[in-house]
């Protein structure tokens, strides 16, 4: 078995960012993997996606048409696993997301493979694929080999691994597959339900000024809005702040919020700074923290800091801003 396969994913005509992410990490492992690189569009609509996923370094495009209108976790399970018992690949990369996760266990264990879900590490160690994920809640980071399996199935977590770019020259193929073993189905697509938007993309700002616990009390949400707003910053924020629903959850920065993957200076306020959340903001080159408590752990992950209140540290702004 030798080179990997990358499930593009795609939803109501339009692929997903996390597709060249995943042909970004395929890149990054590439040499050491051995074989070629291929990616798979699986869906009525697949054609319509074979440039986008034709990037540079890709060797080859699948593209399974199928009848279904809409991503179906029984169809793109047969699909795969007749293309990867044909193909060979040694890894299979699809994103860590509902799709993903709705196929990917299972996958693994049709295959008798490895399985590593919610990678954002991935790399080679002594001649040895390894994958890096978190556990206890974020508190540890766990590296994981899977040996003596013929193929490891990974889920990646999304804005993390640097998305590939460039047109590409992989070759074309089409494939047809018998359905036939999943024409009983025991769920069908009934309808997307949208989620509530936030209006905010973490992901994207590069500007966040992030409150906490800290700042005490709902009320207190419109005066550091205001504060986002005049000095051109996202407003971001900890998870009890998103939990006690003063805030929307697309404001939530850490582990189970979004990472602040392009933010360039990150103002911490009144956040106490556990793994959880250090995990979403750790990585930006400048970070400053306003916390009464000087031994908060947020003060080790800051640039610069402040031992003084958010409210009197808000206030200063103001005049200035
Ligand atoms: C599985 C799991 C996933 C999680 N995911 C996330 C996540 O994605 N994001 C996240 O943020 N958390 C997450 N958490 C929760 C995390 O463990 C912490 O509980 C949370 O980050 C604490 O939020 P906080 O810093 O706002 O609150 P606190 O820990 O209560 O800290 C408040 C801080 O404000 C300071 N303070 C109080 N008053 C003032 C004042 N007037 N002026 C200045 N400073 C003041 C205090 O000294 C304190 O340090 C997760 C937890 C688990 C178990």
């Amino acid at each position: 078995m030798s080179g990997i396969l990358v499930v593009a994913e795609h939803m109501r005509g339009k692929l997903a960012d996390i597709s060249a992410e995943l042909v970004g990490a395929a890149l990054s492992i590439k040499n050491h993997v051995g074989g070629g690189l291929s990616v798979v569009v699986i869906g009525k609509d697949a054609a319509s996606f074979e440039k986008q996923v034709n990037l540079a370094g890709v060797d080859k495009v699948m593209l399974v048409p199928v009848e279904e209108e809409h991503f179906d976790a029984a169809v793109t399970e047969q699909a795969l696993c007749s293309i990867i018992e044909k193909e060979q690949p040694e890894l299979v990369l699809l994103a860590h997301s509902a799709s993903g996760l709705s196929v990917a266990a299972g996958l693994a264990v049709r295959l008798g493979g490895g399985f590593v879900s919610d990678v954002f590490g991935i790399g080679f160690d002594n001649g040895r694929l390894r994958a890096t994920r978190s556990g206890y809640g974020g508190k540890v980071n766990i590296e994981l080999e899977c040996p003596d399996k013929p193929v490891v199935v990974m889920t990646l977590r999304g804005a993390t691994f640097k998305a590939a770019s460039g047109d590409g020259q992989a070759q074309l193929q089409e494939i047809g597959i018998d359905l036939a073993p999943v024409a009983k189905r025991r769920s069908r697509h009934v309808e997307y339900i949208e989620a509530p938007s936030s209006g905010v993309d973490i992901g994207k700002a590069e500007f966040i000024l992030s409150v906490g616990r800290g700042i005490q009390d709902e009320k207190n949400i419109p005066r550091f809005q205001e504060l986002a707003d005049r000095l051109g910053a996202t407003l971001g924020c900890s998870r009890p702040v998103a939990d006690s629903g003063w805030l929307h959850k697309g404001h939530q920065v850490g582990l189970t919020g979004k990472v602040a993957v392009n933010c360039k200076l990150y103002i911490a306020l009144g956040i106490s700074g556990a793994v959880q959340h250090l995990h979403g903001m750790k990585h930006i080159e400048t970070i400053i923290a306003i916390n009464t408590d000087p031994n908060a752990p947020i003060f080790n992950v800051a640039t610069h800091g402040g031992v003084m209140d958010v409210f009197e540290f808000a206030g200063a702004l103001e005049k200035i801003s």
